[in-house]
């Protein structure tokens, strides 16, 4: 798989040695049609969009719409309508959370999970300040999954929105969503999936799991920066209050009164990202080229690979065990800090990540101030892994 499609960011040297990225998990790298796609929507189509009769802004629209329809079918979507483009993850959620004040009421109560990136948690505990809700928190065990009879328990008539990730940034656990789905309908809740980590590594089918919201962001799946999906199912967009007001999302405009566009422009405001919706499509069709069969089955391997070597390492200890886990070790080793061990391997040309991950209530549950994040992309190799280990073991060997 490493040398499916080109991707020549990672044939260059950082610090003088050959780079090994493994930060996938904060963003992929971009393959040469994402990059031509880019480039030839700048030189032979720029135009606004739904806005010109002219032959440009025709192409323009028609690609953009295009892509949107690639992606309804990429998540088995009923409807392209129920597709919106947005920002990214956070603006997905933070979209959802806001149409959400205008239907909850003081002493409603919205359940997120322990294991949480804080784009969403944040907007939750805006809206809970807006509204009076109460936000609670389905707790994890030792591994890092989450405790599903306690999570029944939390659930009740007062529960109106329940958002998890699919899965987890900072442990790579994936999270059992179809039960989640399920028992949240079970006593009338919406459930949002945050998928910013899933859709790198899978496919998820929005009719199967019968979420009411999934979200991503473009830039973790081989996409540009600034864009990312909100789906939605069409009675739920219907139901919530637009975001953000503007062009584009009105059907008439007075000072008296204003009406709303249909879906999906009712959630797309003023001028989008008109490249990075397009080529999001390229991206999508660029993964499913190579197939997420077979991505998922080569990083499980790099996976399983990387946890034994990295296992021999005496004092390492791994941050999230869980049965059922994707390509993401977060580690640490004894009280080094994890920054220290990041800085040494970065001049070895290694680049991860090191920190809280934006996932701080997950430090303080293993009283940790951060840990070293390993995330591996179907681009990856074991030839790399062992030569990120043994640049581990030489910072070790620096810093202890
Ligand atoms: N949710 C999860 C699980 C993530 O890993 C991330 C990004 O790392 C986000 C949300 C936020 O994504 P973005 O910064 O692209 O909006």
């Amino acid at each position: 798989l490493h040398d499916a499609l080109p991707i020549s960011i990672l044939n260059q040297k950082v610090n003088g040695q050959p780079l090994v990225y493994f930060d996938n998990g904060a963003t992929s790298q971009k393959p040469q049609v994402v990059l031509d796609a880019i480039t030839q929507y700048y030189s032979e189509i720029n135009a606004n969009i739904h806005r010109g009769v002219h032959t440009l802004s025709q192409l323009a629209t028609d690609a953009y719409e295009a892509s949107r329809a690639k992606i309804q079918r990429h998540l088995n979507a009923k409807n392209p309508h129920e597709i919106i483009f947005t920002a990214g993850t956070t603006h997905g959620i933070n979209a959802v959370a806001n149409g959400f004040a205008a239907l909850l009421q003081s002493g409603d109560e919205i359940l997120v999970s322990a294991m949480e990136h804080h784009s969403n948690i944040v907007p939750w505990q805006m809206l809970c300040e807006r509204t009076g809700a109460v936000l609670k928190v389905i707790p994890m065990n030792e591994n890092g999954e989450l405790i599903l009879s306690e999570y029944e328990s939390l659930l009740s008539a007062k529960t109106k929105i329940v958002t998890v990730n699919h899965i987890s940034n900072a442990l790579g656990t994936i999270n059992p969503v179809e039960y989640i789905i399920q028992k949240a309908h079970a006593v009338g809740a919406a459930v949002l999936i945050d998928g910013a980590q899933a859709t790198p590594h899978l496919k998820p089918d929005v009719q199967a799991l019968d979420c009411d919201f999934y979200v991503f962001s473009g830039h973790k799946v081989c996409g540009p920066t600034g864009i990312g999906i909100l789906y939605g199912k069409e009675e739920w967009l219907d139901r919530l209050p637009p975001y953000q007001g503007g062009g584009e999302m009105i059907a008439t405009v007075r000072f008296e009164k204003t009406t709303y566009a249909d879906l999906p422009h009712k959630f797309e405001a003023g001028t989008p990202n008109i490249a990075g919706g397009i080529v999001l499509g390229t991206a999508i069709d660029y993964l499913n080229e190579i197939g997420f069969e077979a991505i998922a089955a080569y990083e499980q391997e790099l996976l399983e690979y990387a946890t034994q070597k990295l296992e021999q390492i005496e004092g390492l200890r791994i941050i999230g065990t869980a049965a059922n886990k994707t390509s993401v070790i977060s580690f640490n080793i004894g009280n080094i800090h994890p920054y220290d061990i990041g800085t040494i391997i970065d001049k070895l040309g290694i680049a991860v990540r090191t920190g809280h991950h934006c996932a701080q209530p997950i430090m303080d549950f293993y009283q940790i101030p951060g840990t070293v994040r390993a995330s591996f992309a179907f681009y990856n190799t074991k030839e790399e892994i062992d030569t990120f280990v043994a640049a581990v073991e030489r910072s070790l060997s620096m810093l202890k």
